[in-house]
């Protein structure tokens, strides 16, 4: 198998210009480029606008930081792989298929074309980046609060459409105040930092953790019914119970209390909410370290 693989060192800004000004079909790409910031559509528009110049039957593009794989086509024996970065920045990699293998000439002209996606990609990711910031939670990398309200509506409009279930667990660390008035708020901090941790790796990939407040996070779990979240729920508490923190010469245990609902035809966007929060005081009231189903 032909397996042609490079970094492609980037061009700085007064080159790309330059090849620019001067050759068309650059000029084609590049125009078409500008048209969108998702890496998916820049991805095909690049592959589609080079198709007749250097005929490829499939291409991948992975991209690690926004945890991306992009396919189309149909996957042959021969390829060429690209590591598309600028000095400060991986735009990830791009592979190219094709039933026959690239020639030296192919490999040039690709290359150059290259160039065209460099700098769309970069805005992309800056976009991306900017996103993520906007929706994310700095301490605990969980979503922010308000995430949580856009993602909420999106959720339950989803799950209406297609009549699939959605549960929702509200999740609340047992006693953290006494975390922090005994350890400190920095020790409270990595303590959040940590729950949020594990309460991801409980879940799958598609289940969305929330930093609802202060010490008090939520999930929701899309296509879930009141069964499977119990089981999250509770394989969530368990882990906590589980992990021990290490904080200077203390080591510290947590546990955590929560409450579940799932989705009613009459439920607004309170009314969910509110069921398993006051689960959640249930769960509080009968002990702590529990988890607790809405009626
Ligand atoms: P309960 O078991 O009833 O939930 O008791 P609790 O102590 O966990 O609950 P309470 O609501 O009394 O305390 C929550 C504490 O969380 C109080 C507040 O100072 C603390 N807190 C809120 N946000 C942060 C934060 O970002 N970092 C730290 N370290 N503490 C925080
Ligand atoms: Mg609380
Ligand atoms: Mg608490």
């Amino acid at each position: 198998m032909n397996n042609k693989s490079a970094n492609l060192a980037v061009i700085s800004n007064n080159t790309f210009q330059a090849t620019k000004a001067v050759n068309l079909d650059h000029y084609d790409i590049s125009s078409a480029l500008q048209t969108t910031l998702e890496f998916n559509e820049l991805i095909a528009i690049f592959s589609n606008k080079i198709a007749n110049k250097i005929p490829h039957s499939a291409y991948v593009y992975i991209n690690e930081e926004f945890g991306l794989e992009v396919k189309s086509g149909v996957f042959t024996r021969h390829s060429c792989n690209y590591a598309l970065k600028t000095e400060q920045q991986q735009l990830g990699e791009l592979k190219l298929m094709s039933n026959h293998r690239f020639s030296n000439s192919d490999i040039a002209l690709l290359e150059g074309l290259l160039c065209c996606l460099i700098y769309p990609l970069k805005n992309a990711t800056l976009f991306h980046q900017a996103l993520k910031m906007a929706y994310t939670d700095p301490l605990t990398q969980a979503h922010n609060r308000n995430s949580f309200n856009d993602v909420i509506k999106r959720e339950m409009s989803l799950a209406t459409r297609n009549r699939q279930d959605l549960s929702l667990i509200f999740f609340d660390i047992d006693h953290f105040k006494f975390i922090n008035d005994n350890y400190g708020h920095d020790c409270g901090d990595s303590v959040l930092a940590s729950s949020a941790k594990w309460i991801k790796e409980s879940l799958r990939e598609s289940d969305i953790v929330f930093r609802y407040g202060g010490e008090e996070f939520v999930v929701l779990l899309s296509d879930t019914d009141a069964d499977g979240a119990k089981l999250l729920a509770e394989r969530i508490r368990s882990s906590i119970e589980h992990h021990t923190i290490a904080y200077g010469m203390d080591v510290i245990k947590i546990t955590a209390s929560l409450g579940i609902s799932t989705l009613r035809d009459d439920d607004s966007i309170d009314s969910f909410v509110k069921r398993a929060d006051n689960a959640m005081y249930i769960a509080k009231n009968n002990g702590r370290n529990q988890v607790v189903q809405s009626k």
